[in-house]
């Protein structure tokens, strides 16, 4: 005969007064008796009159007397090998075992007396990610605790093992609704397929099974003081208590991922997932979700008046609906993505401080090192989204930095980072996919003929490199640039950065022309018949002319950052490229900082004015931090240098950096940044218009996607530039926890340029803020 199933089976039915009777005959313990809920046992909580609580536990008539000796035991060895987890271990019997028997209604019941600890069960939505996070440890650490544990009662098949799940199938048909039926099958269609041919490659133990907010105890910080009820335990998949603890974290609340972060961020630091894990996690929740739809409807048409049990469903068809929207096949990779952080964010506390790190800094960085930002400086130990962190834990919001273009410490671009750092790196004289396939998506973005790509290490490493294909293209040793361009740091490129250009001094073989300043009017060789467009370009290559210097090539940062942030009308762009050509030069579109969406108009902000550069180059954000830049143009320019030497960069395209850009591509993609850029930094180049009706000292409001300019100035009529206002209201948007720039050959124009994740309401906070912190400036200055 079959063992009867404790799920199958009523539980017991003890009067308060028999549980007392019980509390106090068998284990010595005098006090009032009152019922708990639980799925198939009986507990009561007996409180003596001195203080001291307990739970009196009547397991299920059917319950196997081996899975009690199983649970018992288990959480003395739990105790025995983490002292510090807060168990319950059972309180001995009269007799002398923690486990008796009682004949109640004249049926024998196992029954057990665990000490009631301290703390409260608290609701998923009341917790704070920091609680989350510690849960998440706890749960590691009691897998870790149980490692060495192990029963033969173990063994048994039970419903809530997950391993069961396409046992429980059969229940799908109590499931009314044909919608809802139809979604549990393609759960299970995709376990089946997924999960169970992966099973047997999963590490296996002895788990809890059901660490959920239920059976856990947290006290008024949230910190846990008790984790109670082993009766689900099972010799199965270790990671199996993510799902389910997980399932109970999230309930009631839409963000899973965030949550999903911070427990895995805990239960990672000291219990890293495999990969194969880390890729089932997505399918291991679904699935647990579907198990607890199939056993709610099993159990409910047992139980229809326990409350306990048709709670269930509703919470987890909820979960399953958030996951389907995202696509399972996209959860499971964000859900792996943040799982193989292992643990990574867990910032280590500070040891120095902030004055120390200065000094130091000083003595052994060097006094050409750029000074630090802000006259308070920050130290920044973490970031996420749009957002870094101090080491006391305060968020600054980040609308400076455009280099995390998909958001800080993105998960899917760092763990591409890790696994391939983790698998190998190589440089490109051997094969390998990588470097290849990021070779050909670039080459597909931009327009036909720019079709070879050659990669190296950073914007300055590409515009070098791109000085030295033009030059041998174009047979020509000149430049021209704009008047306060940047384009990098090498000796060559050093020399097309007007901004870097020790005062008073301008190499023989560059020229400059003015921004196209649409605020001060510069427009007007467009505008102006009296002055055919391009009459600067020509002026400037007269000037190098007339000292004997041929153009090589006309560099333009695509949205003018160091000059001040300008969007030329394509009809002047045009008209210099025109004249830039006809005198045998290279155009060279600098996409170093406007590049890979930020425009909001493609991947590539040259795209708006409708011509195709001969050279373009690429870095900044293409690794979202990691370092990988590139240089794109047409074969035949790279044949022309081919024909002289050959290029080969030890660390460009190597397969690190590599795995880093392409999942900076497949993110920009997936999550659709391009448009959010132009939808998010339309909005808030409205709001800041608006401001700029109520300051007068905001004299434009300028930009493209989420690169935008806020040029200050202190005499409106006459556009005086304001450095020193600009200066302040950056250090007073820092006081007040939001990040930003300023750029232009004054100063005077702030630079907001978030990653591209910036969320609308962190958007508006930059609004807000700037309001505050400009109010704050112009009074500290009159
Ligand atoms: N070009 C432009 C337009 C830049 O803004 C920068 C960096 N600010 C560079 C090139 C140089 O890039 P890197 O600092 O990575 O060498």
């Amino acid at each position: 005969m079959a063992t009867p199933d404790v799920l199958s089976a009523d539980p017991p039915r003890l009067s308060r007064d028999d549980a007392r009777e019980v509390a106090r005959g068998t284990f010595g313990v005098e006090g009032s008796a009152s019922a708990l809920v639980s799925e198939r046992d009986q507990n009561f909580l007996v409180t003596e009159p001195a203080g001291s609580a307990w739970i009196l536990k009547i397991s299920n008539a059917a319950e196997d007397p081996a899975v009690v000796e199983m649970e018992v035991a288990a959480i003395e060895h739990v105790a025995r090998v983490d002292p510090a987890l807060p168990v319950p271990v059972a309180r001995r019997a009269r007799e002398g075992g923690p486990v008796a028997s009682v004949t109640v209604g004249g049926a024998p019941h196992l029954v057990r007396l665990l000490p009631a600890l301290p703390g409260a069960n608290r609701a998923p939505t009341d917790l704070g990610m920091e609680a989350v996070r510690e849960i998440g440890t706890v749960v590691a650490r009691l897998g870790l605790a149980l490692r060495s544990f192990f029963h033969s009662a173990a063994g048994r098949a039970i419903a809530w093992d997950q391993k069961q799940l396409p046992a429980l199938r059969r229940h799908a048909a109590l499931v009314e609704d044909a919608r809802r039926r139809a979604q549990l099958e393609r759960i299970l269609d995709r376990f089946a397929a997924r999960v169970v041919p992966a099973w047997p490659k999963l590490r296996a133990q002895v788990i809890h099974n059901d660490v959920t907010l239920d059976n856990l105890l947290l006290d008024a910080d949230g910190h846990v003081t008790g984790i109670v009820d082993f009766g689900d335990m099972a010799h199965t998949a270790l990671m199996l208590d993510v799902p389910a603890s997980l399932q109970s974290l999230v309930r009631d609340r839409g963000d899973v991922f965030a949550v999903a972060d911070a427990f895995l961020d805990g239960y990672t630091a000291l219990l890293p997932l495999e990969p194969l894990e880390a890729d089932l996690l997505g399918d291991l929740l679904a699935g647990r979700m579907a198990q607890t739809i199939l056993i709610s409807a099993w159990r409910t048409g047992q139980y229809p008046d326990n409350a306990y049990i048709t709670g269930w469903a509703e919470p987890a068809w909820a979960l399953l609906d958030q996951l389907e929207a995202v696509g399972l096949d996209q959860a499971g990779r964000r859900l792996a993505a943040l799982a193989r952080l292992s643990g990574a964010s867990a910032a280590r506390p500070s040891v120095v401080t902030d004055e120390d790190l200065v000094g130091r800094r000083q003595r052994v960085l060097g006094s050409a090192l750029s000074p630090l930002t802000y006259r308070q400086p920050l130290h920044l130990v973490r970031g996420r989204g749009a957002w870094m962190f101090d080491p006391a834990g305060r968020g600054y919001l980040d609308a400076y930095n455009n280099v995390p273009v998909v958001g800080h410490a993105h998960p899917r671009v760092a763990a591409a980072i890790a696994s391939q750092a983790a698998t190998l790196n190589t440089n490109t004289r051997y094969l390998h996919a990588s470097v290849v396939e990021l070779a050909e998506r670039i080459v597909a973005s931009m327009p036909p003929g720019l079709d070879t790509v050659m990669f190296v290490n950073s914007g300055s490493e590409a515009n070098d490199l791109a000085w030295r294909l033009a030059t041998t293209a174009s047979g020509g040793r000149g430049g021209v640039v704009t008047r306060w361009a940047y384009h990098g740091v090498t000796a060559a490129i050093a020399d097309l950065s007007p901004s870097e250009w020790p005062r008073g001094e301008r190499p023989a073989h560059v020229e400059t022309i003015d921004p196209p300043d649409g605020y001060r009017g510069r427009y007007r060789d467009v505008a102006d018949p009296a002055q055919p467009a391009g009459a600067d370009m020509r002026a400037a290559l007269d000037r190098l002319g007339e000292r004997n210097v041929a153009p090589a090539a006309l560099y333009l940062d695509t949205l003018f950052t160091a000059d001040g942030i300008f969007s030329p009308p394509a009809a002047l762009v045009a008209a210099w490229v025109a004249e830039l050509r006809a005198a045998g030069g290279l155009f060279v579109a600098d996409e170093v900082q406007a590049g890979h969406g930020r425009s909001g108009g493609g991947l590539w902000a040259f795209a708006d004015w409708g011509l195709a550069p001969d050279i373009v180059t690429l870095g900044k954000p293409m690794g979202n931090g990691h370092p990988i830049a590139a240089v794109v143009t047409r074969a035949e320019v790279v044949n022309r240098l081919a024909a002289e030497t050959e290029f080969f960069s030890t660390f460009g395209g190597n397969p690190v950096a590599c795995a880093a850009a392409l999942a900076v591509l497949d993110v920009i993609g997936d999550d659709g940044l391009v448009e959010h850029a132009a939808r998010e930094g339309a909005r808030l180049r409205d709001a800041l218009q608006r401001l700029a009706e109520r300051h007068s000292a905001i004299g434009d409001v300028r930009g493209r996607g989420l690169m935008t300019g806020v040029e200050l100035v202190s005499d409106p009529l006459g556009r005086t530039p304001d450095g020193r206002l600009a200066a302040a209201v950056k250090d007073a948007m820092r006081e007040r926890g939001v990040l930003i720039g300023t750029t232009g050959r004054d100063g005077n124009v702030l630079k907001i340029r978030p990653p591209l994740v910036i969320a609308p309401e962190e958007v508006d906070l930059i609004v807000t803020t700037l309001e505050d912190a400009l109010t704050a400036a112009e009074a500290a200055a009159s």
